[in-house]
């Protein structure tokens, strides 16, 4: 079945074709180390992986790279100000060095509590100067660069396309500066490599041709995409704010050096916002992972708000609909476990999933589908091994999860010993009535050649 992938350079849904028969390239812009990933992020990275998971469920190997920016980044799109690693050390007090490598295991931690799949690679900007004042020399070759007293630019003028991924209107902006672009020559250059200033030293910085000093915050995605995957690859994704500026700017190098516009696709997840407002994390004032955690909800509740909403719309977080999310994943919980194994996947309901994540990821639609099978008057088992399939793609490892003994409340747990006991002693009018007692704290009781369980009813949250 085709799968129809809505790419950002088109401005259009395409039939997915990959370049090699092999395999599929898919690079994705990750995060700047300088602090804890919010939930926004997250919400990028979920989008990808559900993109991930449906080539993979097509029968795609995919080869999937994801960068760590631990320099470049700085506070100003602009090109101007601090880079936030060093910012972050100033607010820290710890290296910069030090900072990129704690939230660079706060972040992986994160994606392996949201069942994120684990990219094939990982590649750190800066382990990988070398190759970008490379790329940056092969720019400079072919004629696309100038040197300032700060840096060596890129000239945006010499590409009639330039900006074409985020449709920039050049003239307008150029016509519209407000701010002192300094020895830029064009509102839109951006820099490749930036000096150290004389009068401090940075924690992180090289020599280069140019001087000493560090490399911008886009030369590191065309360099390492092209060294993993190559400089045409499949599919190229990042968060919506990405269109306008670094995605341009990749592109940009891109054309200059090799003439490509790095990914036959580019794909864009929408942000989560609050109050209709965006979360950011220069902000200073965001959710992450753990603030939900601490709040008493399973990580996988957020995964299953995020299914719950397409990529291409923008989510607007509130706690209720987080609780809603967490109500469905108990229910869903409950009633998977509740069913027997041993049953085939449904083929009506198996084409029509198919059908709608090929759709541009529907999710919303296959999660909605997972219960219409729940519903529906096909067997217990048959729906078990129809989720089970459903899963590969929601990522919700439904089949690992089992009720806690540990979770039941001790009032449960005393009712329980109190029944038992009722049972030895053949006491069944007693032990019914404390059946109905745990019942009516919205657990049920199991009673099996084992002994006797309890766990919490499908759809009472507890
Ligand atoms: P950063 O760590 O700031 O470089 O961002 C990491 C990823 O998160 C990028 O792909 C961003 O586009 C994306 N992103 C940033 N803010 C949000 C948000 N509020 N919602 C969704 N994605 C976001
Ligand atoms: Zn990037």
């Amino acid at each position: 079945m085709d799968i129809l992938l809505y790419d950002n350079w088109e401005r259009q849904l395409r039939t997915f074709t990959p370049i090699h028969k092999e395999w599929v390239g898919l690079y994705c812009c990750g995060p700047t180390v300088y602090d804890y990933a919010h939930i926004g992020n997250l919400r990028t990275y979920l989008f990808e992986d559900f993109l991930r998971r449906t080539l993979e469920f097509n029968g795609h190997h995919v080869r999937h790279v994801v960068n760590i920016t631990d320099v470049g980044h700085l506070v100003s799109d602009a090109d101007d100000g601090e880079d936030k690693m060093e910012a972050g050390s100033r607010r820290t007090g710890e290296s910069a060095w030090d900072i990129a490598e704690k939230y660079t295991v706060a972040f992986k931690a994160d994606c392996a509590l949201l069942h994120i799949r684990e990219p094939q690679i990982w590649c750190k900007a800066t382990d990988h100067i070398a190759e970008q004042i490379a790329f940056i020399a092969a720019i400079e070759a072919k004629g696309f660069c100038y040197q300032t007293s700060d840096g060596v630019y890129f000239d945006t003028s010499k590409q009639d396309d330039y900006g074409y991924l985020a449709r920039l209107n050049r003239a307008g902006i150029e016509a519209g500066k407000r701010v002192d672009i300094g020895e830029k020559r064009n509102a839109t250059d951006f820099a490749l490599w930036k000096i150290s200033p004389k009068d401090s030293q940075r924690q992180m910085e090289w020599d280069s041709p140019w001087g000493r000093g560090f490399p911008g915050w886009h030369i590191e995605c065309s360099a390492m995409s092209a060294k993993y995957l190559e400089p045409w690859f499949d599919i190229h994704c990042g968060g919506e704010d990405h269109i306008p500026i670094h995605h341009t700017n990749e592109i940009a190098q891109n054309q200059a050096c090799y003439n490509t516009r790095l990914a036959n696709y580019w794909m864009h997840g929408y942000f989560l916002q609050i109050d209709a407002g965006k979360m950011s994390k220069s902000s200073g004032d965001f959710l992450r992972l753990q603030t939900v955690i601490d709040q008493g909800y399973d990580p996988l509740a957020y995964r299953l708000l995020c299914l719950s909403a397409h990529y291409r719309s923008q989510l607007n977080f509130s706690w209720d609909a987080l609780k809603a999310a967490q109500t469905g994943l108990n229910r869903l919980r409950e009633s998977y476990f509740a069913m027997p194994a041993g049953g085939s996947v449904n083929e009506e309901f198996a084409q029509r999933f198919l059908h709608e994540i090929n759709q541009d990821l529907n999710l919303p639609k296959g999660l909605a589908l997972a219960w219409e099978v729940l519903k529906s008057d096909i067997s217990d088992a048959d729906k078990k091994a129809t989720i089970t399939h459903f899963d590969l793609v929601l990522g919700l490892e439904l089949a690992q999860w089992q009720p806690k003994a540990a979770e039941l409340p001790a009032e449960v747990i005393a009712l329980m010993e109190q029944r038992k006991q009722s049972r030895a002693n053949k006491n069944w009018a007693e032990s019914d009535r404390l059946r109905n007692e745990i019942n009516a704290l919205g657990y049920d009781v199991e009673d099996s050649a084992g002994g006797m369980s309890a766990k919490p009813r499908a759809g009472v949250s507890v």
